[in-house]
């Protein structure tokens, strides 16, 4: 293979993509290295799921706003552990129509009057630009994050970024006027077109609002959610959970092999999409709870439901002990736990392997992040012949 190798002018500054200038090849070996020590080679783990094309794969992007000591406007990240942004005008590992969105929009603030919020001095309206994009329909989103709702001349400005680039078809103004690192505030209202961006994946229709949870590389979230799909084994006599399930990607694809999907999710707006994702793709046998999944799953453990087969996809931290002492309570033959994080990953199974009722049947990781040392697992286990 006769590969380019690109790096990175930021590398040591902006400090997310760890890997980068380091041969694919090697970046891969790296992350299966890392993984097999964590389990110290006892378990059967698959050659993690490369990506044809690692670059420019993030379909949602954020950054920083900020005004120099000359008193120039800098948009990019923050060099990492600070609030000092770095000025980036394209990144190796971004959707390039986000990035020049980006550009566009920093050129036109000092024509619209739109001021730069700067944390030293704690004055200014524009704090964060955040753009989502589908790749399949070419639907965009653009959030403007303001300190306050005081931009006057927004329609103007609306007009003119949308002329520039006929792909938006979404912006939103939301507010956050707390001292926080959260990017979005709680209050947002759509100033243009709709209130989300519609993706396709594995055939099925997603709404995506601004703050819900949707895979950030759809391409390797196929992948991954075919190979979750592939090691559950559903049939059509099966009640499946699939816990932590964001705008209910899972769930949706899981449905047409199972008798009937309960999904559960605890942030609102994300619930709100799901619901909207199943009617727009005629799915019936699927039921959405707001909930924590802890708290959820507890219930059903107490109440005795049938579960058959459990999905779970819970964020960095992990899950809890108590989700997975339920989980063998309700003891589905088949659990697919799929994680971003492999330590909390390895946490929560060395917990629940300790009742000694399940095996790991597979662990297969896929390669959602290229250049960044993160690594997503899709591990499969089932109940135990004699359990
Ligand atoms: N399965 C989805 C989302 C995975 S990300 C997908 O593939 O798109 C993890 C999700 O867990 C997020 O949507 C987050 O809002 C949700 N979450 C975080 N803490 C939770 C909790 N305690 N209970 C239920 N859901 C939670």
């Amino acid at each position: 293979m006769n590969e380019i190798i690109k790096t990175c002018p930021f590398k040591n500054r902006c400090g997310s993509c760890k890997y980068i200038g380091e041969s694919y090849k090697s970046q891969l070996d790296r992350k299966m290295k890392g993984l097999r020590d964590l389990f110290l080679n006892k378990q059967k783990i698959n050659y993690i799921i490369s990506m044809d094309n690692p670059y420019n794969y993030r379909n949602k992007i954020h950054m920083a706003f900020d005004i120099d000591k000359n008193g120039n406007i800098l948009s990019g990240q923050y060099i990492e552990s600070t609030h000092k942004v770095i000025k980036i005008d394209s990144c190796l590992l971004d959707d390039s129509l986000a990035d020049k969105i980006i550009v566009d929009i920093r050129n036109l603030l000092p024509k619209y009057n739109l001021s730069v919020y700067s944390e030293y001095k704690d004055r200014g309206l524009l704090r964060h630009v955040l753009i989502k994009r589908s790749f399949t329909t070419n639907e965009t989103m653009v959030v403007l994050v303001l300190t306050a709702n005081k931009f006057t001349n927004k329609d103007a400005f609306i007009k003119e970024l949308v002329s520039l680039n006929k792909e938006i078809t979404s912006i939103i103004i939301n507010i956050n006027d707390k001292f926080t690192s959260m990017v979005l505030g709680d209050h947002e209202y759509t100033v243009y077109g709709n209130s989300y961006i519609t993706d396709v994946l594995c055939g099925l229709k997603f709404r995506i609002s601004s703050k819900s949870f949707y895979q950030v590389n759809p391409v390797q979230a196929e992948k991954l959610y075919n190979k979750a799909l592939e090691f559950a084994k559903i049939t059509k006599d099966d009640i499946v959970l699939d816990a932590y399930s964001g705008t209910g990607t899972i769930g949706l694809i899981a449905s047409k092999y199972a008798k009937h999907v309960l999904s559960v999710e605890l942030n609102k707006d994300a619930v709100k999409d799901a619901i909207e994702n199943a009617k727009n793709n005629k799915i019936k046998n699927i039921t959405f709870i707001q909930a924590d999944a802890t708290k959820y799953i507890n219930k059903l453990a107490f109440e005795k439901e049938d579960i058959d087969v459990v999905i779970m996809d819970p964020p960095r931290t992990g899950s809890t002990k108590e989700f997975m002492y339920s989980l063998y309570k309700l003891l589905p033959k088949r659990i697919i736990y799929i994680s971003c994080n492999k330590e909390t990953l390895k946490r929560d199974l060395d917990y629940f392997l300790k009742f000694d009722k399940y095996k790991i049947d597979v662990i297969q990781p896929v390669d959602m992040f290229p250049h960044t040392e993160h690594i997503e697992t899709v591990c499969a286990l089932s109940l135990k012949k004699s359990s």
